[in-house]
């Protein structure tokens, strides 16, 4: 049986269109979306996926503000920064890129962005509203696999889902979705026994254990869904993922490439928390 390729950059390009749309309706009511993206340094790596998110919003018409402060920015400033932003009426998300240089606490800069402007969904009330099933932004990469898995027709409900990692930015937040979509969900990670048996038992499972090509044929049941969160470099410097592709696609029945698969969603998603950022600080 050949797998189903789930096809990220096509999915990714349908919620673009209507992220578009969604602009346009907005710019009829006066309101431009407009995400604030600060960066500290310049990591080049950093500069990419800033420029990525740059061209994504120029090309659905959310206003792009960008804020490059030096590498040796101190904590305050950056605070001070967010303040600013959070208080500013006509910006309605922030993100502020990771890694931060050293010196600066991760979590106090996250924990700064007020949760209304918080499009990344990494602020500890943003997360626990997920598993509270509360109103807020979803961590953009796991928000985006779900869309994956239901613009495919993929059915969770009732499913055994395994999640390989626990991350606060993918793991756990996948977790508490699929759970959400009424999963059997099982998270696994370093100190998993057992590992390919839990993972063998998985309808759906996906990957997000930052290691190249770690889950091969052995960790899958015949017939699982796959979703591969990872993206690597391999000794060619080609994109690879957590996930075998070659030994593991025979064996599933739908499977995400890399590239082309989870790594478009993210900005995809974005966007989309964006666009509902405006809506809801403009009450519309
Ligand atoms: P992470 O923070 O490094 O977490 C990795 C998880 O895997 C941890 O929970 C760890 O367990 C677990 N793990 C590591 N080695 C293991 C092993 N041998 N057996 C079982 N579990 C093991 O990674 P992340 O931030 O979630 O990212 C995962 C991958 O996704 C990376 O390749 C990253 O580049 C990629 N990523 C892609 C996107 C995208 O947009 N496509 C977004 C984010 C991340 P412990 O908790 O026990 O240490």
């Amino acid at each position: 049986m050949a797998a189903t390729l789930i096809d990220g950059k096509k999915i990714s390009a349908q919620i673009k269109e209507e992220v578009k749309e969604e602009v346009l309706l907005l710019q009829q009511k006066g309101v431009t979306p407009c995400l604030a993206v600060i960066q500290v340094g310049n990591d080049p790596a950093s500069s990419v996926y800033v420029r990525n998110k740059r061209k994504a919003c120029e090309y659905t018409g959310i206003r792009f503000a960008d804020y490059l402060l030096a590498e040796d920015t101190d904590q305050q400033t950056l605070l001070t920064k967010i303040q600013e932003l959070n208080e500013d009426a006509s910006v309605h998300g922030i993100l502020v890129q990771l890694p931060l240089p050293e010196g600066i606490d991760e979590k106090a800069v996250t924990r700064a962005i007020r949760p209304s402007k918080d499009v990344d969904g990494f602020h500890p009330v943003t997360a626990g509203a997920l598993f509270l099933r509360e109103k807020g932004f979803v961590s953009c990469t796991p928000a985006g696999i779900l869309q994956l898995l239901k613009r495919s027709g993929i059915e969770i409900a009732g499913k055994e889902c395994v999640v390989l990692g626990r991350s606060n930015i993918v793991g756990k937040p996948m977790a508490a979705l699929l759970l959400q979509e009424n999963g059997t969900v099982t998270v696994t990670h370093s100190r998993t026994k057992n590992l390919r048996q839990v993972t063998g038992r998985a309808d759906i499972l996906v990957v997000a254990v930052g290691r190249p090509r770690f889950v091969d044929d052995t960790y899958i049941k015949e017939g699982a869904v796959v979703i591969d969160v990872g993206i690597h470099r391999n000794e060619d410097n080609k994109l690879c993922g957590d996930v075998d592709f070659e030994k593991v696609a025979p064996k599933c029945s739908a499977i995400t490439p890399v590239p082309g698969g989870v790594g478009p969603m993210t900005v995809a998603m974005l966007l989309k928390n964006c666009v509902e950022a405006a809506k809801v600080e403009s009450n519309l």
